[in-house]
């Protein structure tokens, strides 16, 4: 109000009027016309001066406020609500959100209205909570909002370092499929990723997790078609996932649609057995039915490096690039006789059976078919002898024999022992005349223990009860 008392020019110019020897009223009503004149302008300057200096003291011009916080000063009150209104729509944020922005008045002298731009900046900064932050973008799409420039390179590196396949493998190159940068901008505080939530959002496409505990029996296969997948997904869904799955342990359900594919080259270096060969020699120092390892085989073993060329950690392709080899297989030497047996039966049988047993049916026909043998029921386990010297020539399951030993006794003679419940011989091996060589038993086409004896001659079968005296 200092200088509003410069208006004392007012009394100051009515003095110098008053040197005239009238009242000033009655210069005005009667003096002359040029004193009158020169009275208006005077009261005329005095109302400007008095405008130009009050004005911008009762000037007001609104301050704008977000959350109570001062964001600049305008003259227009509804252009600012109108700016308000248009970046809240833009966003897609509620339009109630305006309701965040207050408006006072303040005296125009005490303040710099903002520039319109500042003000749009300062608006959109406040109302949506932008900060200053760092865009990923992908293939030209912005995707992911990071917090700096260091968290930026982070999640590319992060990325790039996610399909690490393990300590033998040497990772040769590691190539993003898609254009992957980063630019500094203003970004919703509420949108900005940490590095690792970043890596998976870029490598998954979704912020979708569902998870699958495994439960004991559980397959790849069961798991896929309970969860409507495909193996190829779950797989997918896991890399670096073994066919082996373990109770407890955590799969992954949700099928990655990754916005970034990462292809790495590796090498890989790994050591393999080379599995040894088998080479027989014939050797007339052993007998038709034996065998005899001469050198033992030794698996060798090479080193193998593999390229391997993988997307997302899935092996595209694979390839021997180079071989080693550490130690040479040894081969197998296996020495196989080439002597006729020279074991000659004694031509004479001893009965097979131990004890015994009861004679059931007899050689000859039986109905329509014709029995060639003759069956000697006794308890399963009752021993089974050789009846002759000789070589086993069959040891193990004959048809409707079941388990059956055929013995050779070297003069055109064999016997057939069929039924048995155990078989205590093995081919080759030679046998003496009344040693145990299997159990009764009821195997095969049978319908209760006993022995099926045949005898043969020349490849004839003989009613074996001829060849025994007292029965
Ligand atoms: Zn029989």
């Amino acid at each position: 109000m200092r200088e509003f008392g410069g208006g004392g020019a007012v009394p100051t110019g009515i003095e110098k009027g008053a040197s005239h020897l009238r009242p000033p009223w009655h210069r005005l009503l009667a003096g002359g016309r040029r004193q009158r004149r020169s009275y208006v302008i005077g009261v005329l300057a005095l109302l400007l001066v008095g405008v130009a200096v009050i004005f911008p003291f009762t000037q007001k011009v609104w301050a704008i406020s977000v959350d109570g916080q001062v964001v600049g000063w305008a003259e227009d009150k509804e252009q600012v609500a109108d700016l308000g209104a248009t970046i809240l729509k833009e966003d897609g944020s509620p339009p109630e959100a305006a309701g965040r922005v207050s408006y006072s008045e303040v005296p125009k002298r005490q303040v710099n209205l903002s520039a319109e731009e500042d003000l749009r900046k300062e608006l959109a900064r406040t109302l949506l909570g932008l900060r200053e932050g760092y865009t990923i973008t992908v293939a030209g799409e912005p995707l992911v909002r990071v917090a700096s420039e260091a968290d930026a390179k982070a999640v590319i590196e992060g990325i790039k370092d996610s399909f690490n396949s393990g300590p033998e493998v040497e990772v040769k190159d590691v190539t993003l499929q898609e254009e992957v940068s980063f630019r500094a901008e203003m970004v919703k505080a509420s949108e900005i990723r940490g590095i690792e939530e970043a890596v998976t959002y870029l490598l998954r496409g979704t912020d979708e997790t569902k998870e699958y505990e495994v439960k004991s029996g559980d397959s790849l296969w069961s798991i896929a078609r309970a969860h409507d997948l495909r193996v190829a997904d779950l797989e997918k869904a896991n890399p670096g996932l073994k066919g082996y799955l373990q109770p407890g342990q955590k799969l992954n359900l949700v099928v990655p649609k990754p916005y970034v594919n990462v292809i790495t080259q590796e090498e890989k270096t790994v050591t393999e057995k080379i599995p040894f060969e088998t080479q027989t020699v014939k050797d007339s120092t052993l007998y038709t039915y034996e065998k005899k390892v001469r050198t033992p085989g030794q698996a060798g073993s090479k080193q193998v490096t593999y390229s391997i060329v993988r997307q997302n950690g899935q092996v595209l392709e694979q390839e021997v690039i180079n071989t080693v080899v550490e130690k040479e297989p040894v081969t197998q030497v296996v020495a196989v006789g080439t002597k006729k047996p020279t074991i000659v039966g004694t031509g004479s049988y001893v009965w097979p059976v131990s004890r015994g047993g009861t004679i059931t049916s007899r050689f000859g026909r039986r109905g329509s078919s014709f029995h060639e043998g003759v069956d000697i029921a006794a308890p399963t386990g009752t021993p089974v002898l050789a009846a002759d010297d000789g070589v086993v020539v069959l040891a193990g399951w004959k048809g409707g024999y079941g388990k059956c030993i055929i013995v050779e006794h070297g003069n055109g003679s064999a016997t057939l022992y069929g039924h048995l419940s155990q078989i205590l011989v093995q081919q080759g091996h030679k046998v003496e005349k009344g040693k145990t060589i299997g159990l009764v038993g009821s195997t095969g086409k049978s319908t209760g223990p006993h022995l099926h004896f045949e005898i043969m001659q020349s490849g004839v079968k003989k009613n074996p009860l001829n060849y025994f005296t007292h029965k």
